[in-house]
Formats: structure tokens, C-alpha cells, sequence
């Protein structure tokens, strides 16, 4: 069974797959962390985001793959474990600009099909329910307003000690919402067949109880 969840930024999805495949004995794929090792490699190349051919050419060049140390998926890029350094914003704000080329995606679907076709996964990312696992079982699309989404991103950072400004990560947020529901590749969108699930005044716990009753009443598990 699949668990496709899709959204935008900060609206909970990795925080919620991440409590489902616990309880559930999933698999979760963060698929966000691939395009993020990506993005990571583009940085340290100093390879500007809008070069689409040189970017497509590096996609053949490396490597990115996946493996899990107790319990948690861990990136790696060129053999090197990157997990320690692609939550930074500047990483996040690259991999939207550099996940809107093809080629780009067409690597990273395929990784993405190869670890949900012989295990059970919960996935998140922008293009699961419609385009890596369009036969998932299960599709959310989680979302949540701009301010909410915001405020959470905000507080995650300041929990971290980082300084940040509320209204900057806001503008953000709208700018990576506005890239990925535009861009010509599998751009963000709720599949047909997906539950549109609002976080904004929903607890972690209320959003996990909702997909845990979806998934019960596909009858993988009691
Ligand atoms: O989810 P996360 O913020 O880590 O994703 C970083 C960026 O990677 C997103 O803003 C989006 O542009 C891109 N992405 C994507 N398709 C996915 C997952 C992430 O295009 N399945």
C-alpha cells in the first residue's frame, strides 16, 4: 500500500508522514531532501539556477541516493551523506528553481517509483499523487494558509536559534508556492482522486488521526 502526500511549503506534510509510517510500519520518503541534494550540488558547483542545460547535464553526472539509518532516510549525494546540509532555506529556495527542469524530475520520479514498488512507503513531495504514484491507495493534499504556514516555519527556526523575519519567510513561501504551481513539469496541484486536507486550526495529532482512518478503511491494517 502508498500513502501519497502532496502540498505546498510548510503546510505539515513531512511532520505528519513521518508520525503515519511510525505508526503504521511504513516506509517514509521524503522526496523534497532528493531535490534538495540536487539543489545542494548546483550551490557547490556555483552553476546559476537558470542554466537548464548545464544543469540537465550535471543531472547525468551524479548521483543521489537513499538509505535509512534507525529509522530515519538519510541523502546521499556523490556518496556523501548531505542530510546535515540541505534543511538550510537557500537550499529549499534552489531546489524549487531547479525542480522545474525536466530532466531533473525524470531522474528523481524514477528513484522516487524504484522505492515504492517493492515496500510499503508513505511519500510526500508536490507531484506523488499525480505523477510518482498515481495508483497510490491513499492521496492527501495537505495545505494551509500563508500566514499559518509561515508562523510555523518561523517557529521551527527559532526553536533552532536561527534569526529570521516572519514577514520575509511569508514572501518566500508565496514565491516557492507560485514557482511550483506554475512550472510546466508536474507543477503542485491536488490530484482529482486526492482529500483536501486544511492544517491551519488542525493539531499534528487531528491530521494524522484523518489519513490513519483513510488508510484503516483501505484495509491494510486494523
Ligand atoms: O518539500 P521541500 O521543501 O523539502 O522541497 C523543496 C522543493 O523541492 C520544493 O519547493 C519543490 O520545488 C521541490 N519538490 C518538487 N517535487 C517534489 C518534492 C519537492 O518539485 N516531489
Amino acid at each position: 500500500m502508498n500513502i501519497a502526500i502532496d502540498g505546498p511549503a510548510g503546510a505539515g506534510k513531512s511532520t505528519i508522514a513521518k508520525r503515519l509510517a511510525k505508526e503504521l510500519g511504513f516506509v517514509y520518503v521524503d522526496t523534497g531532501a532528493m531535490y534538495r541534494a540536487m539543489a545542494l550540488y548546483v550551490l557547490e558547483q556555483e552553476i546559476n539556477a537558470s542554466e537548464e542545460e548545464e544543469i540537465s547535464a550535471a543531472v547525468e553526472e551524479i548521483d543521489i541516493s537513499i538509505r535509512y539509518q534507525d529509522g530515519e532516510q538519510q541523502v546521499f549525494l556523490n556518496g556523501e551523506n548531505v542530510n546535515g546540509k540541505i534543511r538550510r532555506e537557500e537550499v529549499g529556495n534552489m531546489a524549487s528553481a531547479v525542480s522545474v527542469y525536466p530532466k531533473v524530475r525524470r531522474k528523481l520520479t524514477a528513484l522516487q517509483q524504484k522505492l515504492a514498488a517493492d515496500t510499503d512507503v508513505i511519500m510526500d513531495g508536490r507531484d506523488i499523487g499525480t505523477c510518482v504514484l498515481p495508483g497510490a491507495e491513499v492521496k492527501i493534499y495537505l495545505t494551509a494558509s500563508t500566514l499559518a504556514r509561515a508562523k510555523r516555519r518561523y517557529d521551527e527556526l527559532q526553536a533552532k536559534g536561527e534569526s529570521c523575519d516572519l514577514e520575509a519567510i511569508r514572501l518566500d513561501i508565496e514565491e516557492r508556492d507560485e514557482r511550483d504551481m506554475n512550472r510546466a513539469a508536474s507543477p503542485l496541484r491536488q490530484a482529482e482522486d486526492a482529500f483536501l486536507l486544511d492544517s491551519s486550526d488542525k493539531t499534528i495529532e487531528e491530521v494524522v488521526a484523518i489519513i490513519r482512518e483513510m488508510a484503516a478503511a483501505k484495509g491494510s491494517f486494523s
